[in-house]
């Protein structure tokens, strides 16, 4: 009988003890931890993250320095909350209109190199054209093309 409860008491505690683990790891700093890409260029201690945005109903990341929250980000962004110090940000899709969307890695090679090359796409005439440009950072835009 004894050994019998001593396995009751095992199993209960067994139990209690995954189930702490396991709403420790659900709770943890760690799932909500945000990506980094890299150090903001405009500010000191700013460090540019990733966050998951939805404009007009579409999933799209935007990639914001830790210094910079908007008080409305429902598509567009207007005002900075008054504990911002930065402003930066780069859209993924702002260079949607020249077939481009930004990578993690081509965000983490520009804020390293500042400038790096990407390959656009032209739709005039109805016909697909890629070509090679250089894209910079740029404070206002969040990146802009280098056109010659
Ligand atoms: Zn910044």
């Amino acid at each position: 009988m004894a050994i019998c409860h001593i396995f009751e008491y095992f199993s209960f505690f067994t139990i209690l003890f995954l189930y702490k683990i396991f709403y420790e790891c659900k709770n943890s700093r760690y799932w909500s931890v945000k990506m980094i890409l890299g150090k903001c260029p405009y500010c000191d201690d700013g460090i540019i993250e990733v966050r998951d945005k939805e404009v007009g109903a579409k999933k799209v990341k935007l990639y914001a320095c830790t210094n910079a929250q908007w008080k409305t980000e429902d598509g567009e962004m207007f005002e900075l909350t008054d504990d911002s110090s930065c402003d930066f940000k780069i859209w993924q899709n702002s260079l949607a209109r020249y077939g481009k969307w930004l990578s993690y890695k081509e965000i983490r090679e520009l804020l390293k190199d500042e400038s790096i090359e990407v390959e656009l796409l032209s739709k005039k005439y109805g016909k697909k054209v890629y070509y090679n440009k250089f894209i910079t950072l740029n404070q206002e835009y969040g990146v802009s093309v280098l056109w010659d």
